[in-house]
């Protein structure tokens, strides 16, 4: 019996002049390896608004809320609830830019008030200048453009979304009048697009 409690004691004095073996935590933060996944965030400079990351979430923790403001324009937010994250890593391995969201290395993640566990990022829409219907955000668009290069001024909706954000057009206004060929040189939805190209080619379609 006496054993035993000779090695207690030199392990506790041991301890004692060594210091604990656990990190004092949260004294100071835990020293992390380089692998550690934590809170998601975004960048919004990298970020285009294409909603791909809520796509891809395995738990739904990112909610994509489109919004009309009171000017009139149409605003996205990707709200992303790290509450309910479970870290997987699928919004960044599947993010269109590839730098629009990325795990950081923030695990202190606790509190009281789970409405405020959010990281969003914002983006403004383009509307469809025929039906109102929203198209996808202006960014996203921008993107798409510089990734086509020249092929892109084969889409109107493209490169007029990119003069509109350059605020080098002004868009004139329809009236009510049917549609005409002057329609094509707008920004458009697919479907008005559609139904634009179709009464080019045969005849009033809507
Ligand atoms: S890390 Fe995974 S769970 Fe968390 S937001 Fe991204 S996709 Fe969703
Ligand atoms: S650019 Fe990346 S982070 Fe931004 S909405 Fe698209 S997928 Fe999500």
């Amino acid at each position: 019996m006496k054993r035993p409690k000779l090695r207690e004691l030199k392990e506790a004095v041991t301890s004692l002049l060594k210091g604990p073996y656990t990190h004092p935590f949260p004294a100071q933060p835990t020293p992390l390896p380089a692998w550690i996944r934590g809170r998601p965030t975004y960048d919004p400079e990298g970020c285009i608004g294409c909603g791909a990351c809520a796509e891809v979430c395995p738990v739904r923790a990112i909610e994509v809320r489109d919004e009309a403001r009171d000017d009139g324009t149409w605003w996205r937010t990707l709200v992303l609830h790290f509450d309910n994250c479970v870290f997987c890593g699928e919004c960044m391995r599947a993010c269109t830019t590839q730098q629009g969201v990325a795990l950081s290395q923030d695990y202190e993640l606790s509190g009281f008030d789970r409405s405020t566990m959010v990281e969003t990022v914002e983006k403004q829409l383009v509307v469809c200048e025929l039906c109102g219907g929203r198209i996808t955000a202006r960014d996203h668009l921008a993107w798409i453009h510089r990734r086509l290069g020249p092929v892109a001024a084969a889409n109107p909706t493209l490169y007029l979304a990119t003069h509109d954000a350059l605020g080098l057009r002004e868009s004139a206004p329809r009236d009510g009048r049917p549609l005409d060929r002057s329609d094509i040189q707008r920004v458009l939805c697919p479907a008005c697009r559609r139904s634009v190209t179709l009464m080019d080619e045969w005849g009033p379609v809507l």
